[in-house]
């Protein structure tokens, strides 16, 4: 049974010992028994993580409340409300999506029928940052046990209060034969790697998606990489100024800043960029009152390190402008939301994903040029349009690439569960949500089958005239 993150304790040092061929080992094992195939048992997974996050919603709040300063109407919406959907959604379609699909046969291979059968990969890594670490644990964890699988999942270590909570409470509510989720960091995550996995997913930064796909390339182990990116909101000349301010602003701040589809910077149409930016500034007046600081429902920045890092995105060389905000507490991780106007291309604000309450703004003079500027960088995981203008809209999609698209709105694609989530290139591989989800942790197996009569002899040598007249006749 594997149920906690430091199951053992070293001999010599007393200290507990992480030992991931023991964990992965056991998990195997109840996978090989073949405990996680049935539907019941997939049933009941989801069951009990459904009860476990509404038993101790409570608890999980105030863990998000320290990690994060998370308020709870956010932390439900975006991470346990967010979760229970996606449960129900898994478990009340995995029946269906289990199903094999039948498929055509051309008459040259017929009599026969033709099948995709979903089967569980095996036992999968799942790998968790600390921004959302209760959605983007259990959602991928959902999805893997709605296809049938035994997994290994691991939360992440700068989310402490959250990571510990889960460890236990997994421990207590699921199946801890074929599922562990274990804490730990660096490490832990690495002697994972080290493993033998049949999926590995991982949601995190590029620099660490880097490491998991080379490691998972020792074992030949699929990947889902679901990494960041700079993801722009474009603001066209016909844009509502007031709605779209408020929509960005949302986005933006949400978390304060840390959310992997959160506008990393705005392209404006030049005659709107200063109403747009006084908008935002009212925006974030209204939504956190004249000090944010003060409010109950801003975050805070998770570590020292990320405080320092995103504090000297402001008013670091060729930051552009401060234009409101720009103020920040160490003592508690508190950044004002801070918008930046006219930063250097080539600034570290305008080069590295921000990840963070700080927003810069720059003008463009067409659509066009919004365009190019998007399409001369890494692929987004996001790109944001705000127009009433439909071909404006529908000209930048499908100029541009992009993992997701909201079109006057931020964040909110990532919703619908029949809508596959996911980035493109740099930004990541693969996708998850709804039966995305299922899929990419299903093999698809192809099934061919034929009775043994009658038994035709067309394909089999010798070759004649007759059967290449024939075969052609067919295909
Ligand atoms: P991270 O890459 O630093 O860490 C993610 C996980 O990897 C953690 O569990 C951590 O313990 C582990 N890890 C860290 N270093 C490792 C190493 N050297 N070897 C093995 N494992 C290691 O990411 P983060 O700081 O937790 O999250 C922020 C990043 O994640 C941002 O870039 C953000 O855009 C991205 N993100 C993406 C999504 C998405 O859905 N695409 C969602 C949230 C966050």
């Amino acid at each position: 049974m594997t149920n906690t993150s430091r199951p053992a304790a070293a001999a010599s040092t007393g200290q507990p010992e992480f030992d991931a061929d023991r964990i992965v080992g056991s998990i195997r094992d109840g996978f090989e028994r073949g405990l996680t195939r049935p539907l019941e048992w997939r049933r009941n997974q989801l069951n009990a993580m459904e009860t476990m996050l509404r038993e101790n919603a409570d608890q999980l709040l105030a863990a998000l409340a320290v990690d994060l300063h998370k308020p709870a109407t956010e932390a439900w919406t975006t991470e346990i409300g967010f979760t229970l959907s996606d449960i129900d959604h898994q478990r009340s379609h995995l029946a269906k999506w289990s199903e094999p699909r039948k498929v055509k046969v051309p008459l040259a291979f017929q009599p026969a029928t033709a099948r995709i059968v979903p089967e569980p990969k095996g036992v999968v890594l799942v790998i968790a940052p600390w921004n959302y670490p209760l959605q983007l644990l259990l959602s991928p964890m959902a999805a893997a046990i709605a296809a049938g699988n035994a997994l290994v999942a691991k939360p992440s270590e700068l989310a402490p209060a959250t990571s510990e909570a889960l460890v236990e409470l997994c421990a207590k509510y699921l199946d801890t034969t074929t599922i562990a989720v274990v804490g730990g960091g660096v490490e832990e995550s690495s002697a994972l790697l080290d493993q033998r996995f049949d999926h590995i997913f991982f949601t995190g930064g590029t620099r660490v998606g880097k490491i998991v796909m080379h490691a998972a390339a020792e074992h030949l182990t699929p990947v889902t990489l679901e990494l960041g990116g700079k993801s722009p909101a474009i603001v066209a000349a016909d844009a509502d100024v007031e709605v779209t301010a408020r929509r960005i602003a949302w986005g933006k701040f949400v978390n304060s800043g840390q959310t992997c589809i959160a506008p990393d910077y705005v392209l404006v149409a030049r005659p709107l960029r200063d109403r747009l930016v006084e908008a935002i500034e009212q925006s974030v007046t209204a939504f956190y009152g004249a000090d944010p600081h003060a409010s109950a429902d801003y975050g805070r920045i998770i570590s020292d390190d990320h405080f320092e890092r995103v504090s000297a995105l402001i008013g670091g060389e060729g930051s552009g402008t401060i234009a409101f905000g720009g103020t920040s507490d160490p003592s508690d991780r508190y950044i004002a939301p801070t918008v930046l106007i006219d930063p250097d291309l080539d600034s570290d604000v305008m080069t590295n994903e921000i990840f963070g309450p700080v927003l810069p703004v720059i003008c463009v003079d067409d659509i066009d040029e919004a365009i190019d500027f998007v399409n001369g960088r890494d692929k987004p995981l996001a790109l944001y349009i705000f127009t009433d203008d439909d071909t404006t809209a529908q000209r930048t999609i499908a100029r541009t690439s992009s993992g997701g698209v909201s079109i006057n709105g931020t964040l909110l694609h990532i919703g619908p569960p029949d809508l596959p989530f996911g980035g493109v290139g740099p930004s990541g591989m693969g996708a998850y949500h709804g039966e995305a989800g299922f899929e990419t942790f299903s093999h698809l197996k192809s099934v061919f089958d034929k009775r043994t009569k009658p038994d035709l002899k067309v394909l089999y040598p010798p070759y004649t005239s007759m059967k290449e007249r024939l075969i052609k006749l067919l295909q």
